[in-house]
This record gives structure tokens, C-alpha cells and sequence, in this order.
């Protein structure tokens, strides 16, 4: 079959490229290529004994134009549902306890994750004229901006939340470019973050600064736009390779040892950076741990009530804590209208911080992670069901060197004539693909 264009991989990116180029280019002939026996990628919801689990993203904040619109094309936004103003408050593992996330300057005072030195750095931080070096890492910078205790004890356990990454290896202009952004423009983080212009958000009534989900989990999302654009897409077309024949693309999948071809103008590549790198030969060498993508352990576990005191989002633990999980999100909490039966939690754990994690020993992990939960929040209740998810490859990790591989790559997309979108460029977030993913249909 010949095609105008052809996108590979059909997680959220795909997907949404799909929808923003048939909504603007209504006439092109367009076919999504995707590996597995269904399209959404690390878009994963599961139902089980009662209960909704995301082994992938559990929501996204209300703050992306490009996803509200999409969500408003796909009829979905009915479906919507915000997260409980109580999973406003977060913990951090401190001395084996959690500890709320103090939220503002009198619980700063009041908390024990703050002590003097570390409210004398947030004053120094104010009015501290200092600019990044190029490929300055996360910790780097919050050591440069906040001194040494916040960095290990808010931001680390911050970033191995978002990227399951490393702050010492991730680099802050790739990763977080806003924290680059307000030091820039406001001279400080803090007062960017206090006093910046609160934009509304564009969701209708919903503030930017709260996160949504839907009815029925993310899952709704990518099932939405497999019904609408069920004709352009073709699952269980693993691309094996891709070559230029004359003026056109030439894909070959395959599938149980079938081999076809599809041919097309124009080629959008939404699959993993490594997989990109394996189907060309002339791709940039990805320097070590660039775009690295460390392994995941989601593990779920289903009480039948509540079983412990702790209200709120869920807990991070800082790397001094030794703690097994990088984090616990306490789902009772989070958007306590979605489906289950007693009590749930989701643990993470792999990630950079275990980056030799390996299939064979998930049994081991998942009886260290319960008992290590039981301890730490006072569990005496059996748990009731149990469900793991394991990432062999999670999430692209954006360390030290990727905006300048992200440089290189562009020029390379550029000379050899594809396109890009995925969320190994610019943004892990479903929010940052799907505005890629739009931005790419304009510029057709
Ligand atoms: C555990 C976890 C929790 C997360 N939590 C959040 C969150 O709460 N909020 C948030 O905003 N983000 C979150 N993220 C990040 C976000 O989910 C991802 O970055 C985003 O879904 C990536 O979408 P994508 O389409 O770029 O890539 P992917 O979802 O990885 O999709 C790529 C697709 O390419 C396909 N593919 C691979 N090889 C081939 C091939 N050879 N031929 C054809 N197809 C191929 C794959 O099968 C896959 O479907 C989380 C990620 C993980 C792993």
C-alpha cells in the first residue's frame, strides 16, 4: 500500500499525531504502524478484583492547550475527572517516617524536613545571581541554588518521581528547562514560582495546577482515538527496516515471520530512541546513558479497607534512606471516584536508582516492597490482591549530553527527511507528546 505518510509506533504520541493530521490535513492518506496487539504504548489501565490500576501515567496536570483540544474533539471531556484537593499533600521518607511536604512558609518553619540552614538557602536562593553552565544536572543546579539538603532531600526524590532518573545524571536544561527558565527570567526559582503570571488553564473551570484522569483511567484516551482512527491503523506491525526508494519510504513489518511492505512520502518516527537507532544505520552515536531507558516495577497492591492513616498523594524516598521503592502513590486519595473495592496503593521501584533490575528477580522484589510498606506505614492487614507490571524499558532518561544529542538528531532528521515525535524529544509528559504531536501536523 501506498500512503502520504507513515507514522511508526502508536503509543500517545502516534496516536495524537494522528488525530492532529487528519484534523488539519483531512486529505492525506495516513497509516500508524504499531508493534503490539494494541496501540497507547506506556498508556496501560487494568481492572482487576475491583480494583483500577495505571501501570502507566495516572493523570496529567490541566495546563496543555494542545491536549484539552483533543480531549474536546474526542468528546471526551465528560469524562474527565480532577484529582481530590487532597492529594494536594505529598511526603518524603525521612529517619524511616513520612513527613508531609511542607506547602508553604509557616509550615516550612514547622516541619521537619526544614531546619535552619535549610531556610537560610531559600533566602540566599532569592537573590542569588548565578547562571547554569551548559549541561549543568539537576543536582547540580539545586546544589548550586539551594544547597546540598535540598537537593537530596526535595529534589532527587522529585525527579526519580517524574523520570524514575538519577538527579545526578539528568541534565537540567533537557529535563526541566522551567527551572532554567524562571533562574533566567526572574533570578530566582522561588520568586518565579510564587509570583509568576498564574495563566488560566484550558481546561473550562479547572485550574492549570490540577491534575486529571479519566472515568474509566488514561486508558480512555488512546481507546478513544483507536475508535475514531481504527482505519489508519495497523497493529502487530513490528518495523523491522526502513529504506529510501526513489522519492518514497519503504517499511517493512513483520509478524510471526510475515514480511510486508508499506511505502510512504513522509515518515514520522513515534517509537523508543533505541529502536529509531536500530532501524538506521546513520543515526547520531547516543553517548553513554543518553536516552537510556532503566527498567520499572509497578506493583499494586489491593486491601480490603483502608489500612493505614496517611492522606494524600503518596511518598518519595530519598536516595540516604536506602529505602527498596522510589516511591508509593496512595490511590485511595488521588481521584477516589475511579473504581476499587477497599484500599489501594501503587510501588515503584527499578528505575536509575536500580538500573540492573532484571526480569528474574521480580518474586524477590515484590516480597521486599510489601514488607517494606507494612513497616513504613503500620500495615497489619493482609493484602488482598496483588498485580506487577514491569518495564523492561521505562522512561528515556534526558542525562547529561541529550541536548546536544537532541542537536544532532534534529540535523539528522532534517538531512535525511523524517520527522520526530516521541517522548525521547522533548518531554516525557503525555502533556509535552501530544503538543509535539500537534506541533508536527502544523508544520506539514
Ligand atoms: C510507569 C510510568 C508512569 C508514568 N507516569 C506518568 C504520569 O503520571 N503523567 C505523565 O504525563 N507521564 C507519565 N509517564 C510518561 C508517559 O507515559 C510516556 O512518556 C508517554 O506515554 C510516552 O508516549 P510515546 O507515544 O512517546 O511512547 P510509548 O508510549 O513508548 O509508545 C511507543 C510505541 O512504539 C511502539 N513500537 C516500538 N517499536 C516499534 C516498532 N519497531 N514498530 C512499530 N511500533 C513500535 C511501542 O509498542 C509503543 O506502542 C509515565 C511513564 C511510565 C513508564
Amino acid at each position: 500500500m501506498h500512503y502520504d505518510i507513515a507514522i511508526v509506533g502508536g503509543g500517545i504520541s502516534g496516536l495524537s499525531a494522528l488525530h492532529y493530521c487528519r484534523k488539519f490535513h483531512p486529505s492525506k492518506k495516513i497509516v500508524l504502524l504499531e508493534k503490539s496487539s494494541q496501540c497507547g504504548g506506556n498508556i496501560q489501565t487494568t481492572f482487576r478484583d475491583g480494583f483500577l490500576w495505571e501501570n502507566g501515567p495516572r493523570s496529567f496536570l490541566a495546563k496543555e492547550p494542545a491536549m484539552a483540544e483533543l480531549i474536546e474533539d474526542l468528546g471526551l471531556s465528560s469524562n474527565l475527572v480532577e484529582a481530590n484537593a487532597k492529594s494536594k499533600k505529598r511526603y518524603i521518607i525521612k529517619n524511616a517516617k513520612l513527613e508531609a511536604v511542607p506547602m508553604g512558609p509557616m509550615q516550612m518553619f514547622r516541619s521537619p524536613l526544614s531546619n535552619w540552614a535549610v531556610l537560610k538557602e531559600l533566602k540566599k536562593e532569592w537573590s542569588l545571581r548565578s547562571v547554569s553552565a551548559k549541561g549543568e544536572t539537576v543536582a547540580e543546579f539545586a546544589r548550586r541554588r539551594w544547597g546540598a539538603e535540598i537537593a537530596t532531600t526535595f529534589i532527587g526524590p522529585m525527579v526519580s518521581g517524574v523520570f524514575a532518573g538519577d538527579a545526578e545524571k539528568l541534565e537540567v536544561e533537557a529535563a526541566f528547562p522551567r527551572l532554567l527558565a524562571l533562574e533566567k527570567e526572574k533570578g530566582s526559582v522561588l520568586k518565579g514560582a510564587l509570583f509568576g503570571k498564574k495563566r488560566k488553564g484550558p481546561f473550562e473551570g479547572v485550574r492549570s495546577s490540577r491534575l486529571l484522569s479519566f472515568k474509566n483511567g488514561m486508558e480512555e484516551l488512546p481507546q478513544s482515538l483507536i475508535k475514531v482512527y481504527g482505519e489508519n491503523i495497523k497493529t502487530d506491525k513490528s518495523v523491522s527496516s526502513i529504506n529510501r526508494e526513489g522519492e518514497d519510504w519503504v517499511l517493512a513489518t513483520e509478524n510471526a515471520g510475515v514480511i510486508e511492505k508499506v511505502t510512504a512520502k513522509s515518515l514520522l518516527l513515534s517509537c523508543p530512541m533505541d529502536v529509531i537507532s536500530s532501524l538506521f544505520d546513520d543515526t547520531p552515536e547516543l553517548p553513554s546513558e543518553v536516552l537510556a531507558y532503566p527498567p520499572l516495577l509497578v506493583l499494586h497492591l489491593g486491601f480490603e479497607k483502608i489500612v493505614h492513616d496517611y492522606e494524600g498523594f503518596g511518598y518519595l524516598a530519598p536516595v540516604p534512606e536506602g529505602l527498596s521503592a522510589l516511591g508509593v502513590l496512595l490511590n485511595d486519595h488521588i481521584f477516589p471516584g475511579l473504581a476499587h473495592v477497599g484500599s489501594s496503593m501503587t510501588i515503584m521501584a527499578g528505575g536509575m536508582r536500580f538500573a540492573e533490575m532484571s526480569k528474574n528477580e521480580i518474586a524477590e522484589w515484590v516480597e521486599k516492597l510489601i514488607f517494606e510498606q507494612k513497616k513504613l506505614l503500620g500495615i497489619e492487614a493482609d493484602v488482598l490482591v496483588k498485580e506487577v507490571c514491569f518495564y523492561e524499558r521505562s522512561i528515556p532518561q534526558y542525562n547529561r549530553g541529550t541536548c546536544a544529542y537532541w542537536e544532532k538528531l534534529q540535523n539528522w532528521a532534517q538531512v535525511s527527511g523524517v520527522s520526530l515525535c516521541g517522548n525521547y524529544l522533548h518531554g516525557v509528559g503525555i502533556n509535552d507528546c501530544v503538543r509535539n504531536a500537534k506541533e508536527w501536523a502544523l508544520s506539514l
